[in-house]
């Protein structure tokens, strides 16, 4: 019989592209697998493809093929995570330790057949059970899966972290470590609000409602996975042996804070229809028009009607943009709407928490701040646990600071890298649009 005496913890650990970009970050990799293993864990590796690899296969797809076959594009995408999966064994054995490379389908990931963006239905997690019992560190190569016709799949951009999450599940680990460049999850992006605090954890929901407000720091299907079945994520750094943040389920202090966090997103455009007469079936064919054209509108705003016409903006993903272009003008006659504009240069910034559920005045606050530091709001949409708004692009970092002062947020210390003022900043995000 198995014994866990002397085991400390059964952990995953999922290194991102930057960890594992060149021979020597892999030997740290390497490095910090044996010593977990040393200090008496049982550790399964989860890597994501070197560096920009994947990046780069998809260039060259396209520059042979426009429009490649989904099938041959999962299986060239697949290799990148197995060149670095076997490139860690390799430093791992070089460090005296055993170690064995699995692809995705020798971890047992069986995913349904949507190629580019499949789901994981079952883990079939015994190979790496019997690799870790015989004393070996697996590697896993993240991203991939199997089909139920044998064909490779990959989980969609950034999947290597549902990786780890399902094998975590697979396997029942105490803990699934996702590495990166990053420390943890921060109350706001520390480059833009320099106050910015580092949360030592955050539950399921208010993760999942900031990554999809703009928080890039975990894949949100891992985070949905990880909800689903209970899995404990330590998100933290690669660079250092610092505790980053556990994301799991709401405990009692978490639940204390009003809001937990802020988040911002400068990805999408607003398109506003002006002159639009105010009858009905009007909206229903603007946006049955948008959505058949594959447009993702995420706020809408109508304006009271003046003389039966009105106004109506939406927001959309700046990648939808030219779609949602050609859709309204075509619409535009139909509804007998005068013109149209767009801004590109807006941002949504939002407020996120649990907590927001049992305060009151979460809005009125907010509105508040942002008036306090003249930052006018072009529109509005809430959930039960988030407050966004939109405000002008070059106002973003000055929102962020404002609503991350008013809720209590601020650090009081100042992050080193962060000594920019609210215009600065505000001056650099224009340049890299
Ligand atoms: N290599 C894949 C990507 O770049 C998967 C990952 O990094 O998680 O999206
Ligand atoms: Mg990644």
């Amino acid at each position: 019989m198995r014994t866990r005496k002397s085991i400390m913890s059964l952990i995953v650990a999922k290194f991102g592209g930057t960890s594992v970009a060149s021979p020597e970050r892999i030997q740290m990799v390497a490095k910090r697998l044996v010593a977990s293993k040393q200090a008496g864990n049982e550790v399964v590796a989860v890597v994501s493809a070197m560096g920009k690899t994947t990046d780069e296969l998809l260039g060259l797809a396209r520059a042979i093929n426009p429009d490649p076959p989904a099938r041959e594009m999962d299986r060239l995408l697949s290799t990148g995570e197995q060149v670095s999966m076997t490139l860690l064994a390799m430093a791992i054995e070089a460090r005296g330790f055993k170690a064995m490379s699995f692809t995705g389908r020798q971890a047992g990931i069986e995913t349904d057949g949507m190629h580019a963006k499949a789901k994981i239905h079952e883990v079939h997690a015994e190979r790496i059970r019997e690799a870790l019992d015989a004393g070996f560190i697996p590697v896993v190569a993240g991203f991939q899966g199997i089909d139920p016709h044998g064909d490779i799949t990959t989980l969609g951009r950034g999947g290597s972290d549902t990786t780890a999450v399902a094998i975590s599940w697979g396997i029942g680990a105490d803990v699934c470590e996702i590495y990166s460049d990053v420390d943890g999850v921060y109350t706001a992006d520390p480059r833009i609000a320099p106050r910015a605090r580092k949360l030592d954890a955050i539950c399921y929901d208010d993760m999942l409602e900031l990554s999809s407000a703009g928080a890039g720091v975990l894949q949100m299907r891992a985070v949905e996975f990880a909800r689903k079945y209970q899995v404990i994520i330590h998100s933290r750094s690669a660079f250092s042996d610092a505790t980053g943040t556990y994301i799991k389920e709401a405990t009692p202090e978490m639940e204390e804070a009003v809001i937990t966090g802020i988040a911002h997103d400068t990805s999408e455009v607003k398109v506003t229809i002006r002159g639009v007469p105010d009858t009905t079936g009007v909206a229903a064919k603007v946006f049955s028009a948008l959505a058949g054209n594959m447009v993702n509108t995420d706020m809408i705003i109508q304006n009271i009607s003046e003389a039966g016409i009105t106004d109506i903006s939406f927001t959309c993903p700046s990648a939808d943009l030219k779609r949602a272009q050609e859709t309204v003008e075509r619409v535009l006659p139909e509804i007998g709407a005068r013109e149209y504009d767009i801004d590109e240069d807006i941002a949504k910034v939002s407020i996120v928490g649990t907590g927001m559920k049992s305060s009151p005045g979460v809005a009125a606050k907010a509105f508040s701040a942002l008036g306090e530091s003249q930052i006018n709001i072009l529109a509005i949409s809430t959930s039960p646990i988030r407050l966004s708004v939109v405000v002008d692009g070059a106002q973003t970092a000055a929102a962020v600071r404002c609503l991350h002062t008013a809720f209590g947020l601020d650090s009081d210390c100042i992050f080193e890298e962060t000594q920019l003022s609210a215009e600065e900043i505000a001056a650099k995000m224009q340049k890299g649009r």
